[in-house]
């Protein structure tokens, strides 16, 4: 059987969903997808969206999208409105599980209340600095706060106010009262409520006290009755916190966790603080610049969804930490577009071809195949004329032995034109080769063999130059040059490539692609993938992104 292309490979998790149903411990399946709107998702939230998305998807379930929105400081609408593109982008829908953890604060306060009046909750005068300090280590167990054993309606009381706005930020916290010398440093009485005095992009101003995470996190699972809540690693010693919530509380519903190792990738940072400070300093030109992991610049770059739908499922969900190769990434994204990319002609930095032998005001309209492997994909018309241009690294002067392309008295074919020999080399004062005088050969017209049997070694591209669209071409390298860039001594951006971006300006294009629409994707061919830059083209003068070169490129430089 082969493997089709969009179905995830079997994991651990979904072994576990398997014999819930089997058991009878669940009828249906409910996953979410839970992402803090304080950034644009990136390409490891893609693997938590395929797979709380896809067991949905494959079990007949749903998946919800839930923002947890709980820091109104670091949190924003863009980001909310970004995050559900970039969902939908990659194939997926939540349907009208649309929810917000800020929905759920009254609810959470209620029951905030009720940890308090039975004596497991109670409020903290401490600061944030003195709370840290007491709270221990592994070796050590902490000290209990001076207020740890004040009388319930006192706290309740210190409660309601802190609510009523009556403190200034960090005067007061509630904490969960559990164990002070608990092994597990997430039960040494955390925070579960903290003052902020900050507006919220969907509750406004009505709240000046706002929930942690953790105390949020888990909770709203259980309101919206989510059978297997899934999260990443670092999460698995929180799970026992969420469990004293579940146990401690008249929550509807017992979600389970389970926890996966996140998604790395070389020569990439992954976290949306690293990716907000690149944005905010300028290192790039947003956070849907093409050199970065998020899914909005991931999709610019002209990445098909599917192409990452199918990296997704190739690595799989497993509990050990690794680090996958960006390589990986762009093989997905070149398979999936060797096979929905047409074929074009483009000259990226383009030397200009004569045919003198060929008639002055002829044009001759070349059919051309726009795909090597599927006839359907039909054959386009691409003028021919006198005046070509040809990729300035498709000529040498002094060809070494094995070079099959163009050079003084060598005969190549132009793709699908006709044999060109090169007769004469124009330079101008400065040694540049700035014209090459050619001939062709009318017996080889659509590019075929010529009736003498006469054989050529080498195909290259050209384009008209009386034709030719202009266009800007961005080609894009690794956006850091360490494999790992936050290893070691130093900062992330120490290890920033300088030569990530190199833009060509006056590239040559086929005329049928002064007509490609925003998003479009080609094979511009012996060159790699492209795409129209969505933002920065305008009509008669696009930008193409190069998505990603025919072959792993970068390997061979490195050797
Ligand atoms: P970051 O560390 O990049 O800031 P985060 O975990 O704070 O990310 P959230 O918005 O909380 O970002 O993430 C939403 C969901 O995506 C979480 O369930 C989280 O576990 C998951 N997720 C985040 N990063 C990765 C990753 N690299 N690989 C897999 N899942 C991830
Ligand atoms: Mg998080």
């Amino acid at each position: 059987m082969s493997d089709s292309p969009d179905k995830a490979h079997r994991d651990f998790i979904r072994d576990i969903i398997d014999e819930d149903l089997a058991s009878g411990r669940h009828q249906s399946i409910v996953t979410r997808f839970p992402p803090e709107p304080n950034g644009y998702l990136h390409i490891g939230h893609a693997k938590s969206i395929c797979l709380n998305f896809g067991i949905a998807r494959e079990y007949g379930g749903r998946c919800h999208l839930r923002f947890d929105d709980t820091n109104p400081s670091k949190e924003e609408q863009e980001y909310v409105d970004s995050i559900q593109e970039d969902i939908r982008w990659l194939g997926f829908d939540w349907g009208e599980h649309l929810y917000f953890a800020s929905d759920y604060f009254e609810q959470l306060y209620d029951w905030a209340v009720q940890l308090i009046r039975d004596g497991k909750a109670y409020v903290d005068e401490q600061s944030a600095e003195e709370i840290r300090q007491t709270r221990g280590s592994l070796t050590e167990p902490g000290t209990p706060s001076p207020w740890r054993d004040r009388p319930a309606e006192e706290s309740l009381d210190l409660f309601t106010r802190m609510r009523a706005g009556e403190f200034a930020d960090g005067e007061r916290v509630l904490r969960a009262r559990i164990d002070m010398a608990h092994p597990n440093l997430n039960l040494r009485d955390p925070v579960l409520y903290r003052i902020l005095h900050a507006h919220h992009h969907r509750t406004g101003d009505r709240w000046c006290i706002y929930p942690m995470y953790d105390y949020a996190h888990g909770q709203s699972d259980a309101l919206e009755h989510i059978t297997h809540s899934i999260c990443t690693l670092e999460f698995e010693n929180h799970r026992p916190l969420y469990d004293w919530f579940i146990d401690n509380l008249p929550v509807p519903a017992r979600p389970r966790q389970y926890e996966f190792a996140r998604l790395n990738l070389t020569y990439t940072v992954m976290s949306k603080r690293k990716l907000l400070q690149l944005v905010r300093e300028g290192h790039v030109a947003g956070w849907d610049d093409p050199r970065m992991p998020t899914l909005s610049g991931l999709r610019r770059r002209g990445y098909p969804a599917e192409s990452i739908r199918n990296f997704c499922a190739t690595i799989g969900v497993t509990k050990y930490q690794s680090t996958n190769d960006f390589v990986l990434l762009e093989n997905a994204v070149r398979d999936v577009m060797n096979r929905t990319a047409a074929r074009r002609m483009a000259v990226l930095d383009p030397i200009r071809v004569t045919i003198t032998n060929y008639p002055e005001d002829q044009v001759e309209e070349m059919e051309v195949a726009n795909h090597p492997e599927q006839e359907s994909a039909g054959t386009r018309r691409v003028p021919f004329c006198r005046d070509l241009y040809i990729e300035r690294d498709d000529f040498l002067e002094e060809p070494p032995k094995g070079y099959f392309r163009l050079s003084p008295g060598a005969e190549v074919r132009f793709r699908s034109a006709y044999f060109i020999r090169c007769q004469e080399v124009v330079k101008d004062a400065t040694g540049t080769v700035v014209e090459l005088r050619c001939t062709y050969d009318p017996d080889t017209r659509g590019g075929q063999n010529p009736p003498d049997g006469r054989k050529v070694k080498g195909t290259i591209h050209w384009v008209s130059a009386r034709h030719a669209v202009e266009a800007e071409v961005r080609l894009y390298d690794r956006l850091f040059s360490a494999e790992n860039p936050d290893a070691g001594e130093g900062d992330f951006l120490d290890h920033l490539n300088p030569g990530s971006l190199t833009v060509l300006k006056g590239c040559r294009l086929e005329p049928a692609l002064g007509s490609a629409e925003p998003g479009e994707a080609f094979q511009f061919e012996r060159l790699g993938y492209f795409c129209v830059d969505a933002r920065d083209s305008r009509p008669g003068a696009p930008v193409f992104n190069r998505t990603v070169g025919l072959r792993d490129s970068w390997a061979k430089a490195q050797k």
